[in-house]
């Protein structure tokens, strides 16, 4: 009986997808228009026009200028430069903002996951990153995490780790990160960073984030190049932040890296 049903429930859930497409087609979240059946989330002509940063293949560019300049502010000591890349550049102007708002504030996670795996396949093919063993998503304050039902950083965490693993599928010699979410704990709410200057950015973030030691105890192996992943990259105090917190545990040795799926070009 149930072998007969079966073929019935395919038609009924194929009529019910073409009639949720026919009254709620899936959009391009960058431009708005329907998608064809063979797009998801964006469209092919906004998708060519999509502007990628490249920051993958550069190692000095104005994201990693940034960050550095941030981390030797933060320490107070010099370091060698970390490694910093963004799929894509974020203008207020432009649609392409909607990728990490919709992320961030439409709960749309699948939406997040479909444009992390491109920034993690990006991360994966290049020699800059190829070597990355342990992915950290920056924190969210546990009661930000809660309202909000998720951390968008995390989200894209996973997304770049599953890029690795298929990337690294056919090679047996390639090792693919791991994320580890709770290695760093946001201790202290911060004020949305969105109307702050950059000093105040700095000064809002500062001490925010901390090591939680029983995460480090149980860590299976000593990282030696590490990967910080967030949503948007604006001036980069957020992430030199969670760098300095790192810096703690990490002698200068391991390699601290940072992408995001936006970086926001300065003046
Ligand atoms: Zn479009």
């Amino acid at each position: 009986m149930r072998r007969r049903l079966r073929p019935v429930a395919g038609v009924v859930a194929a009529f019910g997808k073409a009639l949720v497409d026919f009254f709620l087609p899936e959009r391009c979240v960058v431009c708005g228009c329907v998608l064809s059946r063979n797009e998801r989330f964006i469209c092919c002509y906004c998708e060519s026009d999509m502007p990628l940063t490249r920051y993958w293949l550069q190692e000095k560019q104005p994201m990693a200028e940034r960050y550095n300049a941030c981390i030797q502010q933060q320490l107070g000591a010099y370091e060698a430069p970390g490694r910093a890349a963004a799929l894509f550049f974020y203008r207020e102007e432009a649609g392409f903002k909607w990728i990490p708002q919709g992320l961030k504030y439409e709960g749309r996670r699948a939406l997040g996951r479909y444009f992390g795996e491109r920034l993690g396949r990006e991360l994966a093919g290049s020699p800059l990153f190829a070597d990355v063993d342990l992915i950290i998503p920056v924190p969210l304050h546990p009661w930000r995490r809660f309202r909000r039902g998720y951390n968008q950083a995390e989200v894209l965490a996973q997304a770049v780790e599953n890029a690795y693993r298929k990337a690294f599928a056919e090679d047996s010699s390639r090792v693919p990160p791991v994320v580890c979410s709770r290695l760093v704990r946001r201790v202290r709410a911060t004020r949305t960073q969105t109307r702050l200057s950059g000093e105040e950015k700095r000064k809002n973030v500062a001490g925010a984030f901390s090591i939680d030691p029983r995460t480090l105890a149980r860590l299976p192996f000593k990282p030696r190049h590490i990967l910080l992943l967030d949503d948007v990259f604006t001036t980069g105090s957020t992430l030199s932040a969670v760098h300095a917190a790192l810096r703690t545990i990490f002698p200068p040795e391991v390699a601290i890296s940072v992408a995001t799926l936006a970086y926001v070009p300065g003046d």
